[in-house]
């Protein structure tokens, strides 16, 4: 079929952030059947994210990952964040080449992850828009954004590493509550002498952002109204559009091999069962695993976990024997159907952006292990702003204090409280996807900007 206009699509292919992207544009894609999407993004992270069916209309392009013909996989995921940025934007200029003869249409439009801040140049070399996806919350842009104000209110460089972390910084973004280092992200304490690939990157996304024509968020304005606000103050335009996942999921879920959703509907009292997942990244250290098996295992709550196969093997001899009746441990879970399962009472998560949308979405409770990134900020807002969860105490699993907290969270008023709140904040999100939402709205406003609308 002949497209009237063809969009590139810019992915940055690692944690959770492509697919979020890819989630954008199959939406995009529906509204629009006559625009192409080319979706550039390395080989293995198409293979993971791109499932049998995606929208004629979207054409995925492996990029080069920048690892040495051959070689073995990068020994960090920090080592295959470095050598990727280092291959780019030209992996992603041979890309767009490509996808452009293939088409027989020139791209008119870059909508990349806002890590990718060369767009900003690509876009201006072509005279196109640029919309950069923001895969993070809201809060976590505006700390990004404020990054000058928050270093000054350090006052040595020092102490941002330091014993000081606990120090409650003098400035705050607007709409947030005080925060301490503690609770921010390390790059945005980046030392300019010799900043890591991702602090550089961050510190450069930072600068190039006000230039983009529009940041778009997977989430919704209400959250957060007052960061909101300020941030359409800093950009051209600034857009929530989610939550995604609000939308009518699937049927059956993809990635259910395990069983997780049978085993659930098997469960015979609403909001009884844990959910556990570290999103796909994490791996909490091992002394970590064995306190929350512990603590999982002496609450005996029925729980589902999520957990990579090579993790598994850390948890305490017997352990899966021994709560085969109340518990199972899988390695992959179709998270959003399961924290939208009416059995699931509890989500205990590392705080990825995702992971608390879709538990917003579920009107589920949370208790955040954060680990590194925006993770602390998230567990600040989902405990102290927001009132929908807590973060374990000290920022690490101990078996006892995990006991407590599973206890106070499934069966205390306390927990009925985080309940209630998330299940409010649930009601706002849907909302803002309603009719007249503002997510609906800025959806609308997003098609406008990059020439597809109705
Ligand atoms: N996820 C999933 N099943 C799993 C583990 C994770 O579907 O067993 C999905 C989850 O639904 C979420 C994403 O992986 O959409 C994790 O994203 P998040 O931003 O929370 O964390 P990250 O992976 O970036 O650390």
């Amino acid at each position: 079929m002949g497209y009237h206009s063809h969009i590139g699509v810019l992915a940055f292919p690692f944690g959770s952030h492509a697919a979020p992207l890819l989630a954008l544009v199959r939406q995009l894609a529906e509204s629009s059947p006559g625009t192409c999407f080319s979706f550039f993004n390395t080989a293995d992270c198409n293979r993971a994210i791109l499932a049998d069916h995606v929208s004629p209309n979207i054409k995925a392009y492996d990029v080069r990952d920048g690892a040495p013909e051959g070689a073995a996989a990068a020994a960090s995921h920090m080592e295959a964040i470095r050598l990727f940025l280092a291959a780019s934007p030209g992996n992603f200029e041979a890309g767009m080449e490509e996808a452009e003869r293939a088409a027989g249409v020139g791209i008119g439009c870059l909508i990349t992850d806002a890590f990718l801040w060369f767009a900003a140049d690509l876009a201006a070399n072509r005279r196109i828009p640029w919309v950069a996806l923001w895969t993070a919350a809201a809060c976590a842009l505006a700390t990004h954004m404020y990054t000058q104000e928050i270093v000054k209110a350090v006052a040595s460089p020092a102490e941002a590493t330091g014993e000081s972390i606990q120090q409650v910084l003098s400035f705050t973004p607007p709409g947030l509550p005080p925060l301490q280092i503690a609770d921010l992200q390390p790059e945005i304490f980046i030392d300019d002498r010799n900043p890591s690939p991702l602090a550089a990157t961050i510190n450069n996304m930072v600068e190039k952002l006000p230039k983009s024509t529009a940041v778009v968020l997977n989430s919704f304005e209400e959250i957060d109204p007052i960061v909101a606000q300020d941030l359409k103050s800093k950009f051209n335009h600034f857009l929530s559009v989610g939550p995604a996942a609000l939308r009518r999921l699937p049927q059956p879920p993809p990635g259910d091999d395990s069983g997780c959703l049978s085993w659930l509907e098997k469960l015979p009292t609403p909001r009884s069962a844990i959910y556990v997942s570290f999103g796909t990244v994490i791996v909490p250290p091992e002394n970590e695993l064995l306190a929350l098996a512990e603590a999982l295992e002496f609450c005996k709550f029925p729980f589902l976990w999520s957990l990579k196969e090579a993790a598994a093997k850390a948890l305490p001899e017997g352990f899966l024997r021994r709560t085969a009746e109340y518990g199972r441990v899988v390695p992959w879970a179709p998270q959003p159907w399961i924290l939208r399962h009416g059995s699931v009472g509890l989500f205990v998560t590392h705080g990825g952006w995702n992971s608390i949308l879709e538990s917003i979405c579920g009107g589920v409770p949370m208790v955040c292990r954060p680990f590194f990134g925006d993770q602390k900020l998230n567990g600040k807002m989902v405990e102290d702003s927001w009132k929908i969860g807590v973060r374990v105490r000290d920022g690490v699993f101990r078996k006892d204090e995990t006991v407590r907290v599973l206890q106070r969270m499934m069966s205390s008023r306390e927990g009925d409280d985080a309940r209630e709140n998330v299940v409010k904040m649930k009601e706002k999100a849907e909302k803002a996807v309603g009719n007249d939402g503002s997510s609906t709205k800025n959806f609308k406003k997003l098609l406008e900007i990059i020439g597809i609308s109705k």
